[in-house]
């Protein structure tokens, strides 16, 4: 893979997939994480004279233009962290992109539009995404791909425009996999992985590489009463994905017989109703009341998932252990943070939710190995999944 190191880019208007996509309260940004990652390849190619177009997406507009996932406040935040203007187009590849881009000297930096306000972007046709792809890496002479958080998707913006265009990967993609590769290559042992979190049909992928590579698999989260089911546990109205219970009982006996620990909750923080301030009753966890939902593990969990940390050489953890996002259930989250912050070897956070739950509950970025900016990305990865992103990056 090419770095930025090797492209000429003075002068040169340069094209950067970035990972923007950063959780929003209104236009207020909750966790501007995924923008200061993105400012070091930024910076730099701005530093050496290259024009710089940034392009990003934003939830999920579905292709329609959403005025409240506009990139703008993203756009304004970056200008902040840049330390330097930041022109804004108010559409991808219209008439204010080509404005904008045509307007831009050295040094300086835009922000298009939200790249999912374009249904051709996220297309499974893919006439229909090179034909956007064709639009948007018209104007720009060279392709930087920074986006770690989006390379497993086969997006125009991801996968068709670096084919178009001279390229190289940026420099938080380049630490991204790097840090992948220190995971999937000869980790320090014991291994513990560590998943939660809210959708556990896009996790089981992982699930099935995971046992070839980890000692300990240590399940919370509201994937969790998915493996309660599959162990033969009521589990009320908690988060369950049924259709995925099989599925789940295949992975378990797998785990058996390669020899992996499994590490399910004992005890659950349940609720009679979502919300904050409902009463929390701790129940164990095959005695789920069938009007009660789990939205935390319980403290001998707390307890029990410490412990299975305490020995780890290695840790990789996705998926928060409750709705952390409501301050009574974050309390298991909180623990496995502070038990993987007091891992003595590599520990790595990754995962949007996850990212933004440890800064929320008060974490230095530092008191982990490395928090990746890519929840999905680095899942993907670590099921040994061909990544669009890097495979186009690739010379
Ligand atoms: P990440 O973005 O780190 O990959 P996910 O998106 O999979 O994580 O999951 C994060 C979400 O999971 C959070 O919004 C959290 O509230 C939710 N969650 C965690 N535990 C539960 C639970 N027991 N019930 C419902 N939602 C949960
Ligand atoms: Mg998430």
């Amino acid at each position: 893979m090419k770095t930025i190191d090797d492209l000429d880019v003075a002068g040169r208007r340069v094209l950067v997939r970035s990972d923007l996509n950063v959780p929003l309260d209104g236009t207020r940004i909750t966790d501007d994480g995924r923008i200061r990652a993105s400012v070091p390849t930024i910076a730099t190619l701005a530093e050496r004279g290259a024009r710089v177009v940034v392009c990003a997406h934003l939830g999920r507009p579905k292709g329609q233009v959403r005025p409240g996932l506009s990139l703008r406040p993203v756009a304004t935040r970056l200008g902040e962290l840049l330390g330097r203007e930041v022109r804004f187009a108010s559409d991808v590849v219209g008439a204010s992109a080509a404005d904008t881009v045509a307007a831009l000297v050295d040094g300086d930096v835009a922000v298009l539009e939200n790249l999912r306000f374009e249904a051709a972007e996220t297309s499974k046709d893919d006439a229909e995404r090179g034909a956007f792809a064709e639009k948007l890496a018209g104007p720009a002479e060279l392709y930087v791909g920074d986006g770690f958080g989006a390379v497993h998707r086969r997006h125009a913006s991801v996968y068709d425009v670096p084919r178009r265009l001279p390229h190289a990967a940026g420099g938080l993609v380049l630490a991204e996999v790097e840090v992948l590769r220190r995971l999937t290559t000869s980790p320090k042992r014991p291994y513990v992985v560590v998943l939660g979190g809210a959708k556990l049909s896009d996790k089981l992928g992982v699930i099935a590489g995971v046992l070839d590579l980890a000692d300990r698999l240590v399940i919370g989260g509201g994937m969790g009463y998915t493996f309660l089911k599959a162990q033969g546990h009521e589990v009320g109205r908690s988060l369950l994905e049924a259709d995925q219970v099989e599925a789940v009982r295949g992975y378990l006996d797998t785990a058996e017989a390669k020899g992996v620990e499994v590490v399910l909750p004992v005890d659950v923080v349940t609720v009679a109703e979502f919300k904050a301030d409902a009463e929390a009753v701790v129940v164990a966890s095959d005695a789920i009341p069938a009007d009660r939902e789990g939205v935390d593990i319980g403290p001998r969990t707390r307890e029990l998932f410490e412990g299975k940390l305490a020995d780890a050489a290695t840790v990789f953890w996705n998926g928060p252990m409750g709705v952390f996002e409501m301050a009574p259930f974050a309390a298991g989250t909180k623990a496995v943070a502070q038990a993987i912050s007091e891992v003595d070897g590599l520990t790595v956070v990754g995962g949007g939710d996850s990212a933004a739950a440890v800064r929320q509950l008060g974490f230095a970025d530092e008191a982990f190995g490395h928090i990746s900016t890519g929840g999905g990305a680095s899942l993907e990865y670590l099921e040994g999944k061909t990544l669009p992103g890097l495979e186009a990056l690739e010379d």
